[in-house]
């Protein structure tokens, strides 16, 4: 089998990504190791930024995320038992982002390009990409029913997420350079059937340790609370989880209300960034490239992001023959990923209490948060990063 770009991974990178291809009379095979189900039942991300929002519509897959997503015009920091409201409208000139979850962003991107003829190839595995500083690099694979196939293709793109094989074939040390950094802290996130506690997202500086209030419809909601990095789902009951969420969060003008949990989960905090984001002919995007700490709710609206201006260098490529856009997609993307990690890890380090303070650290970040809060300039900056920059 012959395509254009054969595209490793069908998460919201290698999904949109076909579907821009698409747009662009650019033929693409999807390789998802899990089921259609699977993909389109794991809870992950839930806030987009005004960007991805934008580019839905624009793409002909806006009709749900406009009737169902919960458009939120400001989130609210709160420290010293108080609320301090960040204004999206006033600060960043109407921009906004939109509570919708990922698997019904999944859900949209899988349904029209089905409805486009696309081809997506769910439940397979063993997928090698061979020769991608060729012009013709191969994928082998194992079909869903476990026959081997072969697709041919001029370009690759690994889109595979945080466990990539694609990105190891960017020879480390001397083309590749990894950046990591471990937090000493996660997240214990939960889902939970209940009414919402807040109309906007609450994150929560708290001398106990950080806590996120925030929600997923109007029956369902998010709550994240910081925890060790070795803690265990098994160290908290319902009742313990609703009673720090209380201690954490509840105070003047914010009382968080209880429900029924159904899920529990922690969530590591990793920063990673690798580069150059391709070699030859195969080029990585979203997490199979870098991941951030959830606290700027970015890593989805990352991978978009990068697939917008790999899509622009492919559709070139194909046009004109010109290697000029594809050359440059590293450097096109990396600015706002690292401005994004930086971001993501200033949210964070703001909020989350610090292994061995004793006291001196939480005093400093009450203060930080005052300074922000109080400046038109500070909140700017929290509101413009938190909507997303434009993509142009
Ligand atoms: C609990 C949680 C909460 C989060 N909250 C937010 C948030 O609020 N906002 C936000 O923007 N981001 C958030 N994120 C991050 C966000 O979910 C990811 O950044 C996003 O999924 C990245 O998309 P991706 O397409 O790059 O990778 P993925 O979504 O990981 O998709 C990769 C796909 O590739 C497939 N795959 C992997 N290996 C292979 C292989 N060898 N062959 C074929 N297929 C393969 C996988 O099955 C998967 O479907 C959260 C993540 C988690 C875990």
């Amino acid at each position: 089998m012959n395509t254009q770009v054969g595209i490793v991974g069908g998460g919201p990178a290698g999904l949109m990504l076909s579907h821009l291809l698409h747009l662009k009379g650019i033929d693409s095979v999807v390789l998802e190791s899990r089921t259609r189900e699977e993909v389109e039942g794991t809870i992950r991300a839930g806030v987009l930024e005004q960007n991805t929002v934008d580019l839905m519509v624009d793409t002909g897959l806006g009709d749900r995320v406009k009737r169902e997503g919960l458009t939120h015009h400001g989130i609210e920091l709160r420290f010293g038992g108080r609320g301090h409201r960040i204004d999206f409208d006033e600060l960043t000139n109407g921009r906004a982002v939109t509570v919708y979850p990922q698997h019904e962003v999944l859900k949209d991107l899988i349904a029209r390009r089905l409805e486009d003829d696309g081809d997506i190839r769910f439940g397979v595995s063993d997928v090698q990409v061979h020769g991608h500083t060729s012009d013709k690099p191969k994928i082998t694979y194992l079909d869903a029913d476990g026959n081997e196939q072969t697709l041919t293709c001029a370009l690759v793109a690994g889109c595979d997420g945080s466990r990539t094989s694609t990105r190891g074939l960017i020879p480390e040390t001397t083309v590749r350079t990894d950046h990591f950094r471990q937090y000493p802290f996660a997240w214990f996130g939960i889902l939970a059937e209940a009414p919402p506690s807040s109309e906007e997202l609450i994150y929560a500086n708290h001398p106990r340790g950080f806590a996120l209030i925030s929600t997923r419809t109007p029956e369902v909601q998010r709550h994240y609370l910081q925890v060790d990095p070795d803690d265990s789902v098994d160290n908290w009951s319902d009742d313990r989880i609703w009673s720090e969420l209380h201690a954490r969060v509840d105070g003047e003008g914010a009382e968080i209300k209880d429900g029924k949990i159904f899920q529990k989960s922690i969530l590591q905090f990793r920063s990673f960034v690798c580069e150059p984001m391709q070699h030859g002919n195969l080029f990585l995007a979203g997490d199979a490239a870098h991941t951030v700490p959830p606290t700027g709710a970015k890593g989805m609206n990352l991978a978009i992001a990068d697939v917008y201006f790999l899509s622009k260098a492919m559709s070139e490529y194909f046009a004109t023959r010109s290697r000029a856009g594809l050359e440059g997609y590293t450097d096109s993307v990396l600015p706002r990923v690292w401005r994004t990690q930086h971001f993501s890890w200033w949210m964070s380090s703001m909020l989350h209490r610090l292994p061995g303070d004793t006291g001196f650290g939480h005093k400093r970040q009450v203060a930080e948060l005052d300074m922000v809060t109080r400046s038109v300039a500070g909140r700017t900056l929290i509101a413009e990063n938190y909507v997303g920059t434009p993509l142009g």
